[in-house]
């Protein structure tokens, strides 16, 4: 299968290893284990933030920096915009600056590059700034499943009496899958308007398709649409048919692939049970990529964006357990002194790849473009890029959007 994303100072000097260390080693097609050239400043550098002020400066307009909310502080101070995923995208396309330094993860930054000008570039400070969730779901994956839809009388619905499928997908994809749901009829969807695009897809067809996050589907389909908890299946790639009986697939109204978020799928109950026990009087508040029974157990569910709102508009003296990444809440207790704010989950859960974005590699990247450099160049083929584009807009497009 051919690579859709194409890492231009990497190309010539990689080699495949079946075991790749994280920043130690280049693959061509992959956003892993891959060496930044040249040298990556040391963390403890006293000069750091100096240095990082020095460029940005340098660089003026002809550079825009986006934040991901859940990047680290020592990086988000040097973001021009802050935002979730949805946010961030709308964001790119609307400043005209010819290079894009995205600290966020991969998915993001090849979702900018399809939505910017051809002449934009963006930049990943650290190619192993990957997504955990967006890595399980592959586009082979995924064209075997709509293959098994097919033989069922779903897909495109185009037997007789056939079930039409639309797929769905989260923004947390890579752009092969994105474009695959563009040419399959189907729309990108963030945790900010899954509902909106869900009833979308229920619009289109029968039956959706949503990947890869299981947890934001079945948490969208049941609390949101108000299906059943059995209107849904969960389709494991890793099993023929997806593990799933033929007659459950085609009676299926939402077929979740099986993904989820490694930091949001550490929330269990029980950590709900244990802050309202430690915390009396808190309001437990979770992003909706958590497990459904926690959802079922918290007093209010919302996407990012909507955690931010919920906390500035919260009164002076409330109490708040926040289940998303740890980057996000603790930057909302530092805001928030008025207010109570803890983490849902006591031990530590930052999300890994968020976090491979630090400092020193922003200082590389910014240096190396005030160099005349541009390091680890985010690039989507033009096929790829035109069909994922069409999905985008899709979404882009829903009302409210
Ligand atoms: S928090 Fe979860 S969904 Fe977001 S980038 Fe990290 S692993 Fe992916």
């Amino acid at each position: 299968m051919p690579s859709t994303t194409q890492v231009t100072n990497l190309r010539d000097a990689a080699t495949a290893t079946p075991l790749l260390l994280l920043g130690q080693q280049a693959d061509p097609d992959s956003e892993r284990g891959t060496i930044c050239p040249g040298t990556v400043p040391d963390p403890s550098d006293p000069a750091l933030v100096e240095r990082a002020r020095t460029a940005r400066a340098i660089l003026g307009d002809d550079v825009f920096v986006l934040g991901h909310h859940y990047q680290r502080d020592e990086v988000i101070q040097f973001a021009d915009v802050r935002g979730d995923s949805f946010k961030l995208a709308r964001d790119a396309t609307a400043n005209g600056a010819p290079t894009i330094v995205f600290c966020g993860v991969h998915f993001m930054a090849e979702t900018a590059d399809i939505l910017t000008a051809p002449t934009t570039q963006v930049v990943l400070p650290d190619l192993a700034a990957g997504c955990s969730m967006a890595d399980m779901a592959e586009i082979s994956q995924v064209e075997a499943a709509w293959e098994d839809l097919r033989a069922v009388g779903c897909g495109d619905g185009a037997e007789a009496g056939g079930v039409r499928t639309v797929p769905l997908t989260y923004m947390n994809s890579s752009a092969a899958i994105k474009s695959f749901t563009g040419r399959a009829g189907g729309a990108i969807c963030t945790s900010s308007n899954a509902r909106r695009a869900m009833e979308w897809a229920f619009e289109q067809g029968e039956q959706v398709l949503f990947m890869p996050d299981q947890h934001l589907g079945r948490n969208t389909a049941v609390r949101e649409l108000g299906l059943s908890l059995g209107d849904c299946v969960t389709y494991d790639p890793a099993f023929p048919g997806g593990g799933v009986a033929p007659d459950r697939l085609r009676a299926a109204k939402v077929v979740l692939w099986r993904g989820h978020c490694s930091v949001h799928g550490t929330f269990m109950p029980a950590h709900v049970d244990d802050v309202r026990a430690r915390v009396p009087g808190v309001q437990v508040l979770v992003h909706p990529e958590v497990r459904h029974e926690v959802v079922l157990a918290a007093d209010h569910v919302g996407s990012t964006e909507a955690i931010i709102a919920t906390l500035d508009a919260a009164p002076a003296g409330s109490k708040w357990a926040i289940g998303t990444e740890l980057n996000l809440v603790g930057r909302l207790a530092q805001q928030h002194p008025d207010k109570t704010v803890v983490f849902l989950n006591e031990k530590v859960c930052f999300c890994a790849t968020m976090n491979r974005i630090d400092l020193p590699h922003l200082v590389w990247a910014l240096e190396e473009l005030v160099a005349g450099r541009a390091p680890n160049v985010i690039r989507v083929d033009d096929d790829t890029a035109l069909w994922a584009k069409v999905a985008l807009d899709r979404m882009l497009a829903l009302p409210g959007a």
